[in-house]
């Protein structure tokens, strides 16, 4: 599972980076958060999905990516 943030609707509230920082960083210059391209562990799976549930924007969408798709 990984997380990503839609880019066009992320109203840079920093929300996400607040209550996990571990998948969520902040791009200062594009003043959008980016979702870190990482397997999400079992404990950040839980805190990406918090962030989703909070995210005002519904910008953040958590993914099974473990199949590739072709
Ligand atoms: S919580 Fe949502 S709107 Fe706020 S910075 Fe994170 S992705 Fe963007």
């Amino acid at each position: 599972m990984k997380a990503f943030v839609n880019q066009d609707i992320c109203i840079f509230c920093g929300i996400c980076g607040g209550v996990c920082p571990d998948v969520f960083v902040i791009d200062s210059d594009k003043r959008k958060s980016i979702a870190l391209d990482i397997e999400l562990t079992r404990e950040l799976l839980a805190m990406a999905r918090y962030a989703e549930s909070i995210c005002p924007a519904e910008a953040i969408t958590i993914k099974d990516v473990s199949t590739k798709e072709k």
